[in-house]
């Protein structure tokens, strides 16, 4: 029987003075972390919400956060993760779909769920910061007494994400205990002799989305070590962080760590204790790779994943990495490249390959995975189901979205989301590899690419630029480099230069935003 938090009541047992999370200058024991996620146990079962009950969070990185996610898994019942950027019209979605009966929310945001609660479900708000009308202060709401953990099955539910919607409706992804348990304890493994429990893990992936709440919250919390929350990323003051409280273990994605590498006194940091660093999320331009260790002498691994796998499924260690692969699938985890008729496609020697030169049309496919760690299903929604897994001699496969290839040391290499790839006059383009060539480029400090509408060619290839401070180089500029570097289908016809590129909070470029922005 796996219990997700059955584990984490043995690491309190083993450590219970140790610090459990660390936010502004004050540390919470495990003991006194544990005592606090039972009493927010016992004050949902004082307001008949238990097992199974979805109860929504909507706060960000604090450690309230941890401890409303331990206390409902500790009442049996189901965490639904909120985006705290999300309005009011963007969480009812949720509520209602997830039928939520109690909400934690920052005070600043529950208005937004008291606008919409009269079309949900939600019974009870909780708000963490100030007092509110029409919500419980977190302090009042928690019981005087504590509750034991409620025993589940292994393929309960323990949480419902909503995938980000970059690619549609958000969808409500299944997670059961079984899938996170597994997937934690895989990726605790990642790191030269595991995660510790003198490990200090930096916080600044949110909460609401599964790789920050899997790899880094859940990941502490099993290993006993130290959880620092940050609630709002600044890449100067994550960095001053890192070096103060002795960061070990960083997870972040590709845009915190340009940016970090992009300050003008990135030289004078010194990280002495980071012991790993892990991007994901996105792909990690080789540029930013590079540079970053260089700058701090860490070696910085990509790894892969989607909340439909709760998240990880593979990765590179210290030992074992290549450059520009998200590494090999993780222990116990089946991954492989098919193509349309769900026919594995077969290796190449040894990648990566050369994007240019090889015809990625006979090597690339559908990346699909199996394993413990993918979702029970979507929520309610036989159809999105029915596309998103394959199955084969006993085996459940699901769909990825992303292309990619693979290796014959097992190592793989997403080109880039189906989705995205640009179709102009006949070829198709990657924007990846264009934004690969961009990121190389001394003048260029952020860069994407997207297809859009194109009369003759059906669709074009446009590239947004966020140039350096001191860039003297010109749109055409890049243009021409481009142009100097990649096949002529492949160059951006557009280069445009903007400020700063839309992303979400886990750092993915909105790329259906710059596309609008274009139409309009
Ligand atoms: P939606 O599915 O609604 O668009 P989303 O993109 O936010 O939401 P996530 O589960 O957060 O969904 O992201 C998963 C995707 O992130 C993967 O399918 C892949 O495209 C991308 N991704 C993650 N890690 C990497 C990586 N190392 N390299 C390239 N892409 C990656």
């Amino acid at each position: 029987m796996t219990n997700l938090v059955t584990e984490v009541e043995e690491t309190v047992d083993a450590n219970p003075e140790s610090p459990a999370i660390a936010y502004e200058g004050t540390k919470l024991s495990y003991a006194e972390f544990w005592e606090q996620a039972g009493q927010f146990a016992q004050a949902l079962e004082n307001r008949g919400i238990g097992e199974g009950d979805r109860v929504g969070i909507y706060l960000p990185n604090l450690p309230q956060f941890v401890t409303a996610f331990y206390g409902t898994l500790r009442a049996g019942g189901i965490i639904v993760p909120m985006n705290p950027q999300y309005k009011a019209r963007e969480i009812s979605h949720m509520l209602a779909d997830s039928g939520a009966k109690a909400v934690v929310a920052l005070a600043d945001l529950v208005p937004n769920v008291l606008e919409v609660q009269d079309d949900t479900d939600v019974e009870q708000v909780v708000s963490v910061g100030a007092d509110v009308d029409g919500a419980t202060a977190f302090g009042d709401f928690l019981a005087g007494e504590t509750k034991d953990v409620v025993d589940r099955a292994d393929d309960d539910i323990a949480v419902q994400p909503y995938t980000s919607g970059t690619t549609g409706t958000p969808k409500g992804v299944l997670l059961t205990h079984h899938n996170l348990a597994f997937t934690t304890r895989a990726n605790a493994d990642v790191p030269p002799g595991g995660f510790q429990a003198s490990d200090r893990l930096i916080g600044t992936l949110p909460l609401f989305h599964i790789y920050g709440m899997s790899v880094v919250m859940n990941g502490a919390m099993y290993s006993g070590g130290t959880y620092y929350p940050v609630p709002e990323w600044d890449a100067p003051a994550v960095m001053q962080q890192l070096e103060d409280d002795g960061i070990t273990i960083m997870f972040a994605v590709p845009a915190m760590f340009n940016d970090m590498i992009n300050q003008p006194d990135a030289e004078s940091y010194e990280f002495e204790s980071l012991r790993f660093a892990n991007s994901g999320g996105s792909s990690l331009p080789l540029e930013v790779l590079e540079r970053f260790e260089e700058l701090w002498g860490v070696q910085l691994n990509e790894g892969y994943g989607l909340t439909e796998t709760s998240p990880v499924t593979h990765a590179n260690t210290n030992e074992n990495r290549r450059k520009g692969s998200i590494g090999q699938p993780l222990e116990g985890v089946e991954a492989k490249i098919v193509d349309d008729d769900f026919e594995a496609i077969p290796r190449v020697e040894e990648g990566p390959i050369d994007e240019e030169e090889a015809d990625l049309h006979d090597i690339t496919g559908e990346l699909v995975i199996h394993g413990p760690n993918v979702m029970k299903e979507y929520y309610g929604l036989p159809e999105a189901n029915e596309e998103a897994f394959t199955d084969e001699d006993g085996k459940r496969w699901f769909h990825t979205g992303d292309i990619g290839y693979w290796d014959e040391d097992d190592f793989f290499y997403v080109v880039d989301r189906e989705k995205h790839m640009i179709v102009t006059g006949g070829y198709n383009v990657y924007p990846r590899e264009v934004e690969e060539l961009l990121f190389e480029h001394e003048d260029v400090a952020d860069a994407a690419v997207v297809g859009v509408p194109d009369e003759r060619r059906g669709e074009t290839v446009r590239a947004f630029v966020v140039p350096t401070p001191d860039a003297e180089a010109t749109p055409e500029d890049i243009k021409q480099y481009c142009l100097t570097n990649l096949a002529e289908y492949k160059h951006p016809r557009e280069v445009e230069f903007v400020q700063e590129l839309p992303r979400t909070t886990t750092g993915k470029v909105q790329k259906f935003e710059l596309r609008d922005e274009d139409a309009e």
